[in-house]
């Protein structure tokens, strides 16, 4: 018996479409095809578990092997097989067509970066390497026959008797010369690891098995320990640190989702941070390109996900807007969110310890996800300058009585460089002022994004402002000097500074503040913080502004006034210049000059 005939496609050249199209990712042949022989594995089984196969089971591992003198690679299974009937059914028409649609729903989108993994393409995936593929078969049905199907590619092929004498399949593949590169004990065991390590069914290859069939997200929460969790991590990132904690997702309906997340120590560099978290399709690994699948700050997250419905086989957009995958998505920000919660419920102080490794996650979240942010700000955390932890609502209630302005909004301080800003810090502290500690780059965002939710709420940096203007209260302070002298003052010290980008105000500050305050206005600052991050390019082009806050009551006023106006100037120049010093503006010649000019004022 043997039968020649034509394979019933419509495009005649399908092989050199896809060979073309898919050329940056030949090696998922081997994927393909060892999911095949998988599948037959699993579908043995299953029929022996119902009693429709009465015959010994044997040993039902998989196989990979190679010769590179004869040019093959083999993938053996000893699943169900295939009768001469059913591969003219299976491989001819059905894999073949499944093939021709892949074509033609891609053959016009030349960004093959479009297709997340490049599934459904199946069977036919081998001809992207062999220019010849042999499947030796024997069913297990009852009295079945071997049988042998060979093609080189073209629309035709072969069937004729086979050579198998017990059950299953070898599918052995004659590698064409540009593909000979796959003819190698390392290049086929990477690719296994890769895409094979966590099949169900045990792979051979090279006498050594290379894969866990149960992987942990593939068994229940109640069987699995803490170390089993950390060691699975630890197999995935052999490289990384301990993960702070993990959670299991395991969800039947309305879609089928496992896997495992991991938080991870982060480091700042989100980039580094990223596309950690592997994408399966029931243990086959498909990409760990999941920017689509998972929420954007819930990238930072290590692990696994496995989900036999996210449809692979799409382009990007068409992924966005899969109601699977949004479903997914808020499953998963739900699920991340409500383990915060519960951490910080059951052990605050656990829940505190972490919080430096987890805030940023958490910000990142909030300002990201509205559905996390309602979760997220009831245990999102700040830190003050003593290294305290508060809830915003906490920290609220706290400085409620003495930050709350004349307008009745309650003003929050923060700094940013506790060493930088300490002068500052200090006075708010003298003041009963509470100030917060915002030293991380998400910070500058998480400001702006509080200051948004919270009802009259203002955010200023503690260096902003001299200390009494930063919450402006309805007491009036009383200026010690005249208005003329107040006048003659400000006009010393405009002289004496010289530079229209210094606004000298006189204020009546306490007697025991600095003469002298040099601030940046945290409404500049933050444009010019915004510039700098491409938001508002223009405001690059003006130059700093600073205010100069003089404090009219201060002794050194009364004294400058009683001065020669040469005098004068040069208490105005020294106290102007220790305002820079104090917030670090101080350098060069200024510099200089302050030095000489302090050195004649030790010997006067
Ligand atoms: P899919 O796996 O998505 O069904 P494929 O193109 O990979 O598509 O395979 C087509 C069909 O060929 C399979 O559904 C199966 O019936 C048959 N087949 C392929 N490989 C094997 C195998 N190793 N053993 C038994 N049947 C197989
Ligand atoms: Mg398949």
């Amino acid at each position: 018996m043997q039968e020649k005939g034509n394979i019933s496609i419509h495009t005649e050249n399908i092989f050199p479409i896809i060979k073309k199209f898919l050329y940056s990712d030949h090696e998922i042949f081997l994927r393909e095809l060892v999911s095949n022989a998988v599948d037959a594995t699993q579908k043995i089984n299953k029929l022996a578990s119902f009693g429709e196969y009465q015959g010994e089971l044997g040993e039902t591992k998989v196989s990979v092997s190679f010769n590179a003198e004869a040019k093959t690679i083999k993938i053996s299974d000893r699943g169900l097989g295939m009768t001469a009937e059913e591969i003219k059914k299976y491989i001819n028409q059905i894999a073949f067509s499944g093939a021709t649609e892949f074509v033609e729903k891609y053959k016009d989108k030349g960004d093959e970066k479009h297709i997340i993994g490049h599934f459904g393409l199946g069977f036919y995936s081998a001809f992207m390497v062999a220019k010849e593929v042999e499947i030796n078969t024997l069913s297990y049905r009852d009295g079945a026959e071997p049988a042998r199907w060979i093609c080189d590619g073209s629309t035709e092929f072969e069937i004729t008797p086979g050579t198998r004498t017990d059950r299953g399949t070898d599918i052995i593949l004659h590698i064409a010369e540009d593909s000979e590169e796959f003819l190698d004990q390392f290049r086929l065991e990477g690719i296994l690891n890769k895409y094979c390590k966590f099949l169900p069914v045990e792979i051979e290859f090279d006498g050594k098995t290379i894969n866990n069939p149960s992987p942990i997200w593939t068994k229940q929460p109640s069987e699995l320990s803490n170390e089993d969790y950390l060691n699975f991590y630890r197999e995935l990132y052999p490289m990384a640190e301990d993960p702070l904690f993990w959670i299991h997702l395991n969800v039947d309906y309305p879609f089928n989702l496992t896997g495992v997340l991991y938080f991870p120590k982060l480091k700042n560099d989100f980039e580094v941070n990223k596309n950690k978290i592997q994408l399966y399709s029931r243990q086959v690994f498909i990409t760990d390109e999941v920017k689509d699948v998972v929420p954007e700050f819930l990238m930072l997250l290590h692990g696994v996900i496995d989900s036999p419905d996210i449809p692979l086989n799409v382009s990007r957009s068409f992924l966005q807007a899969d109601g699977n995958v949004k479903k997914i998505n808020t499953h998963i920000t739900k699920k991340v969110a409500d383990k915060l919660g519960e951490l910080f419920k059951t052990d605050r102080t656990a829940y505190e310890e972490k919080w430096s490794d987890i805030g940023v996650f958490v910000k990142y979240g909030m300002i990201s996800d509205d559905k996390f942010y309602d979760k997220a700000k009831d245990y999102c955390l700040v830190k003050n300058v003593e290294e305290k932890l508060f809830t915003i609502n906490e920290f609220r209630e706290k400085i409620q009585a003495v930050q709350t302005d004349k307008n009745g909004e309650l003003v929050i301080l923060y700094a940013t460089d506790k060493g930088k800003q300490d002068a500052f810090i200090q006075s708010a502290l003298k003041r009963a002022y509470d100030v917060l500690l915002f030293d991380h780059p998400i910070d500058g965002h998480f400001i702006s994004f509080i200051e948004r939710k919270e009802e009259k709420t203002q955010i200023k940096r503690v260096d902003s402002d001299s200390v009494d203007k930063l919450i402006t209260k309805d007491e009036l302070k009383e200026s010690v000097l005249s208005d003329n002298e107040q006048t003659t003052v400000k006009e010393v010290f405009e002289k004496a500074i010289n530079n229209t980008n210094m606004k000298v105000q006189l204020e009546p500050l306490a007697t025991d503040e600095l003469p002298v305050t040099v601030v940046m206005p945290e409404f500049m600052r933050r444009m010019k913080e915004m510039g700098g991050m491409g938001g508002m390019s223009f405001m690059g082009s003006f130059p700093d502004t600073y205010n100069v806050i003089v404090n009219s009551n201060h002794p050194l006023m009364r004294k400058l006034l009683a001065e020669s106006d040469d005098k004068k100037s040069q208490l105005a120049k020294h106290a102007f210049d220790l305002g820079l010093l104090s917030q670090g503006m101080l350098s060069g010649a200024d510099l200089t000059q302050f030095l000489n000019r302090s050195i004649n004022m030790l010997d006067a």
